[in-house]
């Protein structure tokens, strides 16, 4: 039976997370961080193997470094602060065995979204993302935008800037990568309209964090 801590466990996404691990058989739900719950993440890591993180991004690169230095893996699924600057702060904190693996997206679908955009730009380099999310979400672009950015350039694609970014009542998390070309476009769409999509992303990531070679991964395709 594996321990599981989430951080940020009141919030939107750490309430799904905290049901997804109760209902696995072969997770324990052993701990919930959050202030609205009067309870640090300091609390709950003694019995953790695993801590979720999905809390803010001036939160979750201290929670993270507080996690590998107690020897716990972290899963995080958190946007909007330096990943190569928490990979850094992760190396230097590291003192056992413990393993990072960040996510921006643990939806499958826009695993695969990102997977074919990379593809086509290689094709019809020219390209624009379009990302959509609910108005109370703290960063733009989206972490996922960033990521799609990235995985475009280096497969030789022109990401045209700004990215776009919409917030709205109503929305949970869309992307479209629209590649344009002489006389066509093509566009990637995806929706999460549950948080429920992600979850089957981060109960993957909880069983398999520890398995992995390096201290620190970013993209849940490293698993899949
Ligand atoms: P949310 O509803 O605002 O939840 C964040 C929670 O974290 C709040 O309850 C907040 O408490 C708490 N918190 C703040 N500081 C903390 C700390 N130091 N330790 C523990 N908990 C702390 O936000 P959300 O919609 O769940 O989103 C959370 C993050 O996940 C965002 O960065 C979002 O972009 C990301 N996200 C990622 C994915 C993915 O697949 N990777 C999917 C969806 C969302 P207070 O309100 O009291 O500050």
């Amino acid at each position: 039976m594996t321990g599981v801590a989430v951080s940020g466990a009141a919030g939107r996404m750490g309430e799904t997370v905290c049901e997804a691990v109760d209902g696995a058989d072969d997770l324990k739900l052993v701990g919930r961080a959050d202030p609205s719950l009067d309870a640090p993440l300091a609390a709950v890591l003694g019995e953790a193997d695993v801590v979720v993180d999905f809390t803010t991004p001036e939160a979750a690169p201290a929670n993270v470094v507080e996690c590998v230095a107690a020897g716990v893996h972290a899963v995080v699924g958190t946007t909007g602060f330096d990943v190569d600057a928490l990979r850094r702060e992760v190396q230097s904190a590291r003192t056992g065995g413990a393993n990072v693996l960040v996510a921006p997206n643990f939806a499958i679908g826009a695993v695969l979204m990102m997977r074919f955009a990379e593809q086509a730009a290689a094709q019809m380099p020219e390209v624009e993302i379009v990302e959509l999310h609910h108005d109370r979400k703290l960063d733009a672009p989206s972490g996922t935008a960033k990521r799609t950015a990235d995985l475009v350039r280096e497969a030789g694609g022109n990401v045209h800037e700004p990215i776009h970014s919409v917030r709205l009542p109503g929305l949970v998390a869309h992307q479209e990568v629209i590649l344009g070309g002489e006389g066509q476009t093509l566009t990637i769409r995806h929706d999460s309209v549950d948080r429920r999509s992600f979850m089957p992303g981060v109960l993957l990531a909880v069983r398999k964090v520890g398995e992995l070679d390096d201290a620190f991964t970013v993209g849940l395709e490293r698993l899949l």
